[in-house]
C-alpha cells in the first residue's frame, strides 16, 4: 500500500485533476491511498470570507463562486456540495453575529477546503471510470487533540485508522481523503497547520504501515535551493531523513516542517514528485540518503524572525544561567531556532517576536534585553559538514560579496546544517552567490 499526496496546485482545476487521474492509474496495483488539499486557493478564500464576516462584509462569499467554478469544470452534479455550501454560509452568518474569530472558528471554517475538495475529486474519478470514494479524515480514525491550528492525532489514532481502514474502505474502490484537517474526540473540529496535508500524509503511512509515501507537488522533489530566487536550483535525487527535516523547518518551503517524523520514526521513504513531470524521479527522503558522502545538499532560508540579545556580565563564571533564560522562554512558549553565546552574551532567534515582548519583563533581570526584528536564518545543510573544509569561509565570503553584514553564526561539532542570520533585504542577494559559489 501506499499514499498518494497531492497538494493544492496539483488539484487546482480539472487539467491539474485530469493529469492526477493519470499518474494515480500508473499505481493501482500499489493500492493507493489518495490525500488530498482544497484546490489552490481556497483555504485562503475561506478564512478571507471568515476575516469578512467579522467586519460584516458578507455578501454571497467569493469561496463559493470559486469553488463552484471548479466543480463544475469537472461536470460534478450540482447537489454535490450543496450541504457545504449552506454550512459555510451558516457559519459565517454566525461569525459575523458574534463578530470574533477564535482559533477554533477559523479552523472549522479552513476545513471546507478539503472536504469540498475530495468530494469533487471522488466524484470526478469515478465518472471517469476509476471507482473513487471521499472520506473526510474523521471518519477513518483521525481523531486529534483541540490545539486549534496545530492540532496532532492522539496516541491510538494508529489502531484506530488500522480499524477504521478494514471496516469502511471497500476494496477495490480508491479512496479519496482530506488532509490537513481532523476532529476532536469531542467533535470540534481541528487543523494540522497551514500545508498540513503533507503531515497527513505521513501520519496515515506511519497509521497503515505504507510501503512509501509519495506527495506530489509542482517542483521536480526538493531543490538545492528556492527556484523563485535561484534560478539554476537543481533537484537533489536523495537525502536523509535528518537533513529534509532540516530543510523543511528553514523554510525549504516544499514540504510541511513535522512532515519527516513519522516517516522516520516507522523508517518509511517519502518521495517528492512533480505532477506537471510525473516522469521525472523527484527526490527521495530515507533513512540512508546519500551515505556520508560529504558535500552539501541545499541551502534554505527562513526571513522575518527576531533575535533576542541579553547582555550581562552576570554570565562570567555563572553555573545554570542559560538554564534561567530558557526557562522564562520555554514559560513563554517562546521556540528558539538559532543560538549562540560568548562569555558575556546570547544570541538567540525565534518567529514569535510577539511571545518574545511577553517574556521580555522576566528575561530583564538576566541583562540588558534587545529584540531586533526582520531578520533571516540562512541554512547550509549537507550530510557531515564537519568535513567539508573551506566550507565557513564560503558561507561567509557570499555574505561578504553581496555587502551583508552577519550577525549570527552557529555550528556545531557533527552537525548537518551550518547558520547564519543575516537581515531580510539582503536574502535575495546572498542566496544565489552562495548557490553559485556551492553548487555550480
Ligand atoms: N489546504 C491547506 C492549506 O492551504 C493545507 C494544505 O494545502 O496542505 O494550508
Ligand atoms: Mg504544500
Amino acid at each position: 500500500m501506499i499514499i498518494m499526496k497531492f497538494g493544492g496546485s496539483s488539484v487546482a482545476n480539472r487539467d491539474q485533476i485530469s493529469k492526477v487521474l493519470d499518474i494515480v492509474k500508473t499505481r493501482l496495483d500499489r493500492r493507493p491511498v489518495l490525500i488530498c488539499s482544497a484546490h489552490k486557493g481556497i483555504t485562503d478564500a475561506l478564512i478571507n470570507a471568515a476575516k469578512g464576516a467579522v467586519r460584516r462584509e458578507y455578501s454571497l462569499p467569493d469561496v463559493i463562486d470559486l469553488q463552484s467554478e471548479i466543480a463544475d469544470g469537472l461536470d460534478c452534479p450540482k447537489d454535490l456540495l450543496t450541504e457545504l455550501f449552506q454550512e459555510i454560509s451558516d457559519l459565517l452568518r454566525g461569525i459575523g453575529l458574534v463578530r470574533e474569530l477564535s482559533p477554533r472558528s477559523i479552523d472549522y471554517i479552513a476545513s471546507f477546503g478539503e472536504r469540498m475538495s475530495v468530494r469533487c475529486i471522488a466524484d470526478f474519478f469515478t465518472r471517469q471510470g476509476l471507482k473513487a470514494q471521499a472520506f473526510d479524515i474523521w471518519d477513518l480514525g483521525f481523531t486529534t487533540d483541540e490545539k486549534f491550528g496545530a492540532a496532532r492525532p492522539l496516541p491510538g489514532f494508529r489502531d484506530w485508522m488500522q480499524q477504521a481502514f478494514r471496516e469502511k474502505v471497500p476494496l477495490n474502490v480508491l479512496p479519496v481523503v482530506t488532509g490537513f484537517i481532523g476532529r476532536s474526540a469531542n467533535g470540534e473540529i481541528t487543523t494540522l497547520g497551514r500545508n498540513g496535508s503533507d503531515l497527513t500524509a505521513t501520519l496515515t503511512g506511519a497509521a497503515l504501515d505504507a510501503e512509501e509515501v509519495e506527495i506530489w507537488t509542482d517542483t521536480d522533489g526538493v531543490m538545492t535551493a528556492d527556484p523563485s530566487i535561484v534560478p539554476h536550483a537543481r533537484n537533489i535525487p536523495r537525502m536523509r531523513f535528518d537533513e529534509a527535516a532540516e530543510l523543511a523547518h528553514f523554510g525549504g518551503r516544499v514540504l510541511h516542517p513535522s512532515t519527516l517524523l513519522p516517516a522516520m520514526e516507522r523508517n518509511i521513504p517519502v518521495r517528492v514528485l512533480n505532477t506537471n513531470q510525473p516522469n521525472h524521479p523527484g527526490t527521495i527522503i530515507d533513512r540512508e540518503g546519500m551515505g556520508n558522502k560529504t558535500g552539501v545538499t541545499s541551502v534554505a532560508y527562513k526571513e522575518r524572525q527576531a533575535i533576542l540579545t541579553i547582555t550581562s556580565t552576570g554570565m562570567l563564571q555563572q553555573a545554570g544561567y542559560l538554564a534561567g533564560v530558557f526557562q522564562v522562554l520555554a514559560k513563554w512558549g517562546v521556540v528558539v531556532d538559532v543560538i549562540s553565546t560568548s562569555e558575556i552574551s546570547i544570541s538567540l532567534s525565534t518567529d514569535r517576536p510577539d511571545l518574545l515582548h511577553q517574556a521580555l519583563p522576566e528575561l530583564e533581570p538576566f541583562g540588558a534585553c534587545q529584540v531586533h526584528t526582520g531578520k533571516t536564518i540562512l541554512v547550509v545543510v549537507g550530510p557531515d559538514l564537519s568535513h567539508q573544509k573551506g566550507l565557513g569561509c564560503e558561507i561567509l565570503a557570499a555574505a561578504e560579496r553581496a555587502g551583508a553584514p552577519i550577525h549570527m553564526i552557529s555550528v556545531g561539532l557533527n552537525s548537518i546544517n551550518f547558520s547564519i542570520v543575516i537581515d531580510d533585504q539582503d536574502i535575495s542577494e546572498v542566496v544565489p552567490i552562495l548557490h553559485q559559489s556551492l553548487f555550480e
